[in-house]
């Protein structure tokens, strides 16, 4: 943000209570944050950056920066206390391919490097950075902010035009303005156990998984389990991200707050996940969040705006913090555009405030009903199925050139399938198992179909979905598009596998 600022023509200054390289979680992206992090670069003239948005690229430029190859979404099923049921592998997994080669893959972002590189390209391109500042008072008024506080036992204040809140969920402008939380409806109160691990093993690929559509281990890899689950994130420097999301009620029950001693308790639980760490070590202090969702009940003032990442946070489960949090900058990027003079800054404000809190809500219902049925695998992999159809739709739509035809996240305002889809993940909220649940799992195939760009509405015995340029080139008409606009889309995206060079 701060760099397209100073694209803009601001005079722009970073504030950073910490000093980089820091350790920070939410780590992997998915292909919209990418796409996003691509127009951004190419639209603000950003081409540093620009490599960042794929794994090829990245590890051609800058292989010195932490980062794991992310194929797609792996998702297992287990029950706590119970050896994983060898004889109904597919049931009990979901694997959704997000590229077709490692080339053109996703990332997870090692942010310690990551966000370094980004505040070093930042003060390169002119932004004046000032670390391990404290603020203890920010007053908005119509013609700006000042912020006062100190830097290494020296008085700081600064006067700006407009302040962007990039701090996080109850961050800065929570408590210097006193704003209020807004309760996610229906959403279950949940907390979280982290940390960063060296010695993961990667389990040896046999039997079932041998011909999956990408190496299930080299994607995001979600542990699903009653009330809760957990997570592995593989980087190609050795270390590994885990940890555990649970409702409150899990959550006690494993003792979340001790750290440590319930990280072993949950592996204890599960056989598979226990044999991968069976030589692992912490080499982060165990951190946990005792709360961690939130929305803030104010997302702009008349000077001010927070970025999506501040404004709230639901649940790493579909990995969507980046993109929500990329969305909102290209939202405010555009406003700044327009200027801080202009008519319009204050309705633009209310608007990106709006989109902001709908997009924050549409995220929270989905995921409280993935959690309201997390001992229901079936019926939560085709809620699974409402997002990744949503998210293929909205990425293909953006790439043709066409974001009208997806401009909401999750398409939650789209004219059929938003409201559908609502309806949907309101009824998974009360249907139990049983009839009601298979009648549910055929209505949100049925619903998907409309914008399902990636063959996921079909039925599928194993819950496999690979990437497939053929279900993109049947889909032309749902995105108003020709067979001619796919395969140039194709080509242009680098879809077909590069040639090998000796
Ligand atoms: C457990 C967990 C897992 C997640 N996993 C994912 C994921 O896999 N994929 C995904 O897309 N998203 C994920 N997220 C969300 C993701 O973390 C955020 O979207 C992302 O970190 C936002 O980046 P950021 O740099 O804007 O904010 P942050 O990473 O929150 O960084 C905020 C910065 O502000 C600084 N700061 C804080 N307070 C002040 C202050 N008062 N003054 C000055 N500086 C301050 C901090 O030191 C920090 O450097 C996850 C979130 C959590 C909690």
């Amino acid at each position: 943000m701060a760099m397209i600022a100073k694209r803009l023509g601001y005079s722009v200054v970073l504030l950073e209570r910490g000093k980089h390289p820091r350790v920070v979680i939410g780590e992997s992206s998915t292909p919209l944050a990418n796409l996003l992090l691509e127009d951004l670069c190419r639209r603000y003239n950003l081409p540093a950056v620009a490599p960042l948005a794929k794994w090829g690229s990245w590890q051609r430029s800058y292989q010195q920066i932490g980062c794991g190859l992310k194929r797609g979404f792996t998702f297992y099923h287990h029950r706590l206390d119970e050896p994983d049921d060898r004889n109904a592998p597919y049931e009990n997994q979901l694997l959704v391919a997000a590229s077709p080669h490692d080339e053109i893959a996703d990332t997870h972002w090692f942010r310690a490097d990551f966000d370094s590189f980004l505040v070093e390209q930042a003060r390169e391109l002119g932004v004046a950075y000032l670390d391990e500042v404290k603020f203890d008072q920010v007053a908005c008024r119509e013609t700006g902010a000042t912020l006062s506080g100190a830097r290494n036992g020296t008085e700081l204040s600064i006067d700006a035009k407009f302040l962007i809140d990039a701090t996080g969920p109850r961050g800065l402008l929570h408590h210097a303005l006193g704003l209020a939380e807004s309760p996610l409806p229906h959403y279950p109160a949940t907390q979280a156990l982290y940390s960063h691990f060296s010695g993961v093993t990667r389990p040896a690929r046999t039997g079932a998984n041998e011909t999956a559509p990408y190496p299930p281990e080299d994607a995001a890899v979600h542990h699903v389990f009653d009330d809760g689950w957990a997570w592995v994130l593989r980087f190609n420097n050795g270390i590994t991200s885990a940890g555990v999301a649970a409702t409150d009620e899990l959550a006690s029950h494993l003792r979340l707050d001790e750290g440590a001693n319930a990280w072993h308790r949950l592996l204890g639980r599960i056989p598979s996940l226990r044999d991968q760490f069976a030589s692992a070590d912490a080499i982060q202090p165990f951190r946990h969040m005792p709360r961690l969702s939130f929305m803030s009940s104010r997302v702009v003032g008349e000077r001010w705006a927070l970025l999506p990442s501040a404004a709230g946070f639901v649940d790493p489960l579909l990995s969507n913090g980046f993109p929500l949090t990329l969305l909102g900058i290209e939202r405010l990027s555009q406003i700044l555009e327009s200027g801080l003079d202009s008519p319009c800054l204050e309705s633009a404000l209310k608007e990106y405030e709006r989109r902001t809190r709908d997009e924050l809500l549409a995220t929270s219902r989905l995921i409280a009903a993935l959690y309201a049925n997390m001992s229901n695998f079936r019926l939560f992999k085709a809620l699974c199925l409402l997002y990744f159809a949503a998210a293929s739709y909205s990425e293909s739509a953006r790439r043709l050139g066409k974001p009208h035809l997806a401009s909401s996240f999750l398409l939650h305002d789209h004219p059929q399938f938003g409201l559908h889809g609502s309806e949907l993940v309101e009824r998974a909220m009360h249907v139990s198992q049983g009839a009601g649940a298979a009648q549910l799992i055929g209505d949100i195939l049925k619903a998907i179909e409309p914008i399902d760009v990636a063959g996921l509405s079909r039925p599928n015995a194993r819950s496999w979905y690979p990437v497939d340029a053929t279900d993109l080139l049947e889909s032309c008409s749902k995105l108003e598009s020709t067979p001619e606009e796919i395969e140039s889309l194709l080509q242009r995206c680098g879809f077909h596998q590069p040639q090998q060079h000796a």
